[in-house]
């Protein structure tokens, strides 16, 4: 079928009360930044969905686009004719013809915005259902549980068409749920957590800790480019490179070995935390899961959290590394983040981490070097990129991802 709109219902959206308007008009905002790529699509949205005209540009393209897009919950591609029953009766019967398998049942669905069309909707439902019984032999109506469901609306600008029902991300659309920053690597973890923050409508800044020279450009960009994937689902994000190497070098020099990896990761929580304040951001989100790595017990999450009231959100806290592969296969990351660039937190990772760190020894520990100092110093050099939807930092290596982007 060619489709000349495509109808969406919104998620969440209904159950948010005096929110209402401003999810709409939010999640407005963002289709149509993610339509921005065809200029021709039009979209209007409305009190109980959002309508995308797509004046000739290609349906499956955008629909593709707006799967990405949170707050949708479903997609209609629908085709508009005119108000015309003979017309209707038409486009209805092809409909079922190009849906129909052995020994489906169909129904149609009617709905009147425009009170002044001759027919009413029991009419309308009577018309195409006998039409359609005819022209397609060997189908049959079920209206509890139809195999193929017509949905006929007739609107003041004309009759509207659909049948195929796509499932949108779901979620909250990206900028009602606040701003937050993300600590990214370049791992397989926190891009996923990225993605299931933004989910929840929250809008991110990223922050990634680099040590040249022990890390390479390549990592750094590896880790833009997670966030360029990223950018996809949420449009532009801010990327903020905080160096590390000197606090790393510090720190493996005065600290003992055991609790290298605990005062690490307290600096770099630290340096987060006070970024997130002064952006004005809400909390800091990471990739941690319970029980993946020795910084990821309880106790070491204690001793790490224990340099700020900021909140630190864990979106998979409880998840298995599985489940976390196959979203991050889902959306586009996985293939990236298993490129084998090094992360900062690996080239000064002791053989033995303590897996149980005291919260009095870490605080002791951290008095021996110059904390302020180091942050002060670390944050005067951070360096802040605008990155966008797609946008490419591995050059040499686009071809491998040319279909993810
Ligand atoms: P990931 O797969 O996200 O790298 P991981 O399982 O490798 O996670 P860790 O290396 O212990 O676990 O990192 C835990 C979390 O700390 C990461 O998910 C991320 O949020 C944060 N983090 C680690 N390294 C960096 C970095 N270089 N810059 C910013 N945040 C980082
Ligand atoms: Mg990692």
């Amino acid at each position: 079928m060619h489709y000349t709109e495509i109808m969406v219902r919104y998620g969440e959206l209904s159950t948010k009360g005096k929110n209402r308007q401003d999810f709409i008009r939010q999640l407005g905002r963002n289709v149509r930044a993610v339509l921005h790529q065809f200029p021709a699509v039009k979209v209007h949205a409305q009190r109980d969905r959002l309508h995308v005209s797509l004046n000739g540009e290609d349906d499956k393209r955008v629909i593709k686009a707006l799967q990405g897009v949170f707050g949708i919950e479903t997609l209609y591609p629908s085709i508009r004719v005119e108000k015309d029953m003979a017309t209707i009766k038409k486009t209805a019967l092809e409909m079922a013809t190009e849906q129909y398998h052995d020994g489906d049942t169909f129904k149609i669905n009617t709905r009147r915005q425009d009170k002044h069309f001759e027919y009413h909707t029991n009419q309308i439902n009577n018309m195409l259902g006998d039409y359609v019984l005819e022209g397609v032999p060997g189908m049959t109506v079920d209206v509890k549980h139809p195999d193929i469901a017509i949905r006929v609306e007739i609107r003041m600008n004309g009759a509207f068409l659909s049948s195929e029902t796509i499932h949108g991300a779901g979620g909250l659309p990206v900028g009602t749920g606040g701003r937050a920053t993300m600590m990214l690597s370049g791992g397989i973890d926190s891009p996923v957590a990225t993605y299931l923050a933004m989910k929840r409508g929250v809008k991110i800044d990223m922050i990634h800790f680099y040590s040249p020279p022990y890390t390479s450009e390549q990592a750094l960009n590896k880790a833009k480019q997670l966030t360029s994937v990223l950018a996809q689902y949420s449009g532009n994000i801010q990327f903020i490179q905080v160096p590390f190497t000197e606090i790393q070098e510090t720190i493996k020099e005065k600290v003992p070995e055991g609790y290298l990896m605990t005062i690490q990761r307290r600096m770099m929580l630290r340096i987060a935390a006070q970024i997130t304040e002064s952006r004005h951001c809400g909390g800091v989100f990471t990739g941690e899961a319970l029980g993946q790595v020795a910084s990821q017990t309880l106790e070491s999450m204690r001793a790490i959290n224990d340099v700020t009231t900021m909140p630190v959100l864990r979106p998979l806290v409880s998840m298995d590394k599985t489940e976390i592969i196959k979203i991050s296969k889902d959306i586009a990351t996985y293939d990236l983040s298993i490129l084998p660039y090094e992360d900062c937190c690996t080239i000064f990772t002791p053989p033995a981490p303590k897996t149980r760190p005291s919260l009095e020894r870490s605080r002791q520990f951290e008095g021996y070097i110059d904390v302020e100092g180091l942050m002060k110093k670390a944050i005067d050099h951070i360096q802040i990129t605008d990155i966008k939807p797609g946008e490419d930092f591995l050059n040499q290596d686009v071809d491998a991802f040319a279909e993810l982007l």
